[in-house]
């Protein structure tokens, strides 16, 4: 079914670096499941678009406060967001996990977080699950912007672990960053391609068409295996 665009140019808004969802590759560029994703859509569906790599939360904003029309940055469909956005269908089935340094032999489990200090990338599922179970464990929280910073936080030692989404650190820890998940992953939402309430029907219908086409032709599969490999 055809669509037809009613903005020249639509902006979507993106997390900043999220790999293999969306990140940099060696020269520079934009590349990741996302990033595939919307490209191919947009192409099929014959609507252009500018890509806008600001952050999660910041993206999340920009789409709130009418600056971008639309995001896609690994988002999970939660009931809260629906107050707010309007999803696409799911394109990913994802979950939050625990990580810690790799030579970490302290942490086998949430009780064992007593004390610590633990990253979470503002505005995230992971946030709101540390922040729901803050008292429960005794930890506390450092709120970061960028999953590398916690990467980054970790490997100096200004945390002594971060929650993020599950294929993130499994696909870090494949790249070779020194990190383990001790403790089972949280049972976790789909990401959806996002509009603000109300706004930019076309642009939902749009991209619910193309994941469709993507889907159909097997060329969905194709994307997200050449980032993953074969998943579990
Ligand atoms: N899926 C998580 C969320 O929606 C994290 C997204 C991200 O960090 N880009 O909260």
């Amino acid at each position: 079914k055809k669509i037809t665009p009613k903005k020249d140019k639509y902006v979507i808004a993106s997390d900043s670096t999220f790999a293999p969802f969306e990140f940099q590759n060696a020269d520079g560029e934009y590349v990741g499941i996302d990033v595939d994703l919307i490209n191919r859509i947009a192409d099929m569906q014959g609507f252009n678009i500018e890509m806008n790599y600001i952050g999660f939360s910041s993206a999340i904003q920009a789409v709130e406060s009418d600056q971008v029309d639309g995001v896609i940055a690994g988002m999970t469909m939660t009931d809260e967001r629906e107050k707010k956005f309007d999803f696409s269908e799911p394109y990913f089935q994802s979950g939050i996990q625990l990580a810690i340094a790799q030579d970490n032999k302290d942490i086998t489990s949430y009780e064992d977080l007593k004390g610590k200090t633990i990253a979470a990338k503002i505005g995230t599922e992971s946030a709101d699950f540390l922040e729901k179970n803050e008292a429960k464990y005794g930890y506390k929280i450092k709120y970061l912007d960028t999953t590398d910073a916690m990467h980054s936080a970790l490997e100096v030692g200004a945390v002594e672990a971060f929650m993020d989404d599950y294929p993130i650190t499994d696909y870090g820890i494949n790249q070779g960053k020194l990190l383990k998940t001790p403790v089972a992953r949280e049972e976790g939402g789909s990401y959806g391609f996002a509009v603000k309430k109300g706004k930019n029907p076309e642009l939902i219908a749009m991209f619910n068409e193309g994941l469709a086409e993507l889907k159909r032709t097997g060329e969905y599969d194709q994307i997200v295996g050449a980032y993953l490999g074969k998943e579990d």
